[in-house]
């Protein structure tokens, strides 16, 4: 049960100074970083990170919904539209540094899901990352051609995580050592 995930402050993040917060978030939680890194990536190893094959027709779908919902009309076809969002999401993953970190506890991935917040911070609660510090929404994001711009990564469940942490860091990388929260926790 005690699980590793990876999340990355993105480069709206670090550019905005959130990264101290952000940390905070997880660590208030008790839960604990074993590793920790600012990396600036290429376009190579963002489409590495965001698998292009998987999620053109996934950001194409969505996107689909949000103009829906937002009123918004497009003749485009849903897989062009999903390639465009996922050129502004490269684009924007490597217009800056983020800082990259494993984090590790029991149910990881999900608790560390639960702090971030769903994907589009407009529908983020008060108390999540997404929430608190973006005001957008993705189909606003998608609609200006910015790119997804909602703070931060978050492994969406234990087989992505186990297929993030080691493109991110290598095993030598990563830490064990004892928190004091163990006692309570763990
Ligand atoms: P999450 O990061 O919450 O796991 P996804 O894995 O579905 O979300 O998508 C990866 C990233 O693509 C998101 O974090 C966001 O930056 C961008 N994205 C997701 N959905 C949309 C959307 N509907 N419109 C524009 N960008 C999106
Ligand atoms: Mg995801």
């Amino acid at each position: 049960m005690i699980e590793r995930t990876l999340v990355l402050v993105k480069p709206d993040g670090v550019q905005r100074s959130l990264v101290g917060k952000v940390v905070t978030r997880f660590e208030d939680a008790g839960l604990k970083m074993v590793g920790m890194k600012m990396v600036w990536m290429d376009r190579e190893f963002a489409m590495k990170h965001y698998d292009e094959g998987i999620l053109v027709p996934i950001l194409g779908e969505k996107s689909m919904k949000d103009f829906e919902e937002l009123g918004i009309k497009t003749d485009k076809e849903k897989h062009v539209l999903g390639k465009e969002v996922y050129e502004d999401l490269i684009r924007f993953s490597t217009e800056g540094p983020v800082v990259a970190m494993v984090i590790e506890g029991v149910h990881a991935v999900q608790v560390v899901r639960k702090i971030v917040g769903p994907t589009s911070p407009h529908r983020a609660q008060p108390g999540t990352i997404r929430g608190d510090f973006s005001p957008i929404s993705m189909g606003y994001a998608t609609k200006r051609g910015f790119g997804g711009r909602n703070l931060v990564h978050a492994s969406g469940d234990l087989k992505d995580a186990q297929k993030e942490v080691p493109l991110w860091f290598k095993p030598e990388e990563l830490h064990s050592y004892k928190t004091v929260h163990e006692a309570h926790t763990l």
